[in-house]
């Protein structure tokens, strides 16, 4: 069987896939107040389409996939969509990416699918700050969604972006939620993708920082073993149920044993987060490309995925900053 292999022999096994590029909430790390501007309807790829994307890469040898956005639940019919993913005998894990403000009543449904993850963004544990980062009042909401998805067999993890003067105070209070609950929180390095490339920063919080802080507190943590192939460096606290760990998406230290593509909601293929789309798979779709052209595509655009992310934003053509929203791209 052929399969996806990039030129620098890593093996491409993991699907990143955004359902939409629409959002209920406006984090302010994300996309400016007013929102930003939403393709039309029909530049989404259907379903059905995603369906057939998946389908074949997964015939090359992907077998995880993840669903994220914009927000997965905004989208009309992606729990139908979730019960197709999960007749696929391909796929190992099917994980979602989600802001948890309207996955609480489908939570028993994705239990009996082959959803194995939820990856729950929640950047406060204080109702204000909360609606002050996603300018929405929904942190009761999301919390109560936190734990019930903590009480369900779907495993949790918590998404934190780490933020310049806003939420770096909270770093604790999180690890501690790990003492009696049993989920992994992931601190996120901040990423300028936030549709406008602007914010301003008082000091940089990467992933040294972070640690550093982390140590400050409990100088005798320790580093688990995490898969080759993890974004995070995990680390576990003694007695603790739960466990924390530092995703180094903007210093980009994980990049090596990178195995992950994208497609974003317009069917933008993206061999790395950093780069700015490499094919535009819709339009090869819609022009009739058949099932064996779509497999010859996919494993020749592969073997051109960069060796790292540095790479990958130093080749951008057109819009050099990285500055487009994450919701447009599929975190
Ligand atoms: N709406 C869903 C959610 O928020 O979980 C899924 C899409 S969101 C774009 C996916 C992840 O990207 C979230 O965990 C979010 O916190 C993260 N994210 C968004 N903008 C980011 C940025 N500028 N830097 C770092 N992470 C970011
Ligand atoms: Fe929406 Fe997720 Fe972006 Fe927040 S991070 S605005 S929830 S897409």
């Amino acid at each position: 069987m052929d399969t996806l292999t990039d030129k620098f022999g890593r093996k491409i096994t993991y699907l990143r896939l955004a359902v939409t590029d629409r959002c209920n909430l406006r984090c302010q790390y994300c996309m400016p107040a007013h929102g930003i501007d939403i393709v039309k309807r029909e530049e989404l790829l259907t379903f059905k389409e995603m369906y057939r994307i998946t389908r074949i890469l997964s015939e090359l040898g992907v077998n995880k996939v993840r669903l994220t956005g914009g927000e997965p639940f905004v989208r009309k019919g992606f729990v139908s969509f979730l019960e197709m993913l999960s007749f696929n005998d391909k796929l190992d894990e099917i994980n979602i990416t989600t802001n948890g403000a309207l996955i609480s009543k489908h939570i028993i449904k994705l239990e009996e699918l082959k959803i194995k993850t939820i990856n729950l963004s929640i950047d406060s544990l204080s109702k204000e700050s909360f609606a002050k980062i996603t300018r929405r009042n929904i942190f009761n909401q999301v919390y109560k969604t936190l734990e019930k998805l903590e009480e369900s067999s779907l495993k949790l993890k918590l998404n934190t972006v780490i933020q310049s003067g806003v939420n770096t105070d909270e770093i604790i209070d999180f690890i501690e939620l790990t003492k009696h609950k049993n989920l992994e929180v992931r601190f996120i390095e901040e990423m300028p993708f936030n549709g406008t490339g602007q914010r301003a920063t008082k000091e940089v919080w990467n992933y040294t920082k972070i640690l550093d802080l982390i140590k400050s507190k409990y100088p005798e943590i320790k580093p688990l073993i995490s898969e080759k192939s993890s974004t995070s460096k995990m680390f576990k606290m003694e007695g603790y149920l739960g466990s924390f760990g530092i995703i180094p998406a903007f210093t980009r230290t994980i990049c090596g044993d990178c195995n992950r593509i994208r497609i974003t909601a317009t069917g933008l293929f993206k061999n790395c987060l950093f780069d700015e789309g490499v094919f535009n798979i819709r339009a090869f779709i819609r022009n009739g490309a058949t099932d064996s052209e779509l497999k010859q595509l996919f494993l020749s655009i592969v073997k051109e995925k960069p060796e790292n992310g540095f790479i990958a934003e130093a080749n951008r053509k057109n819009n050099k900053n990285v500055s487009e929203s994450m919701s447009t791209i599929g975190g």
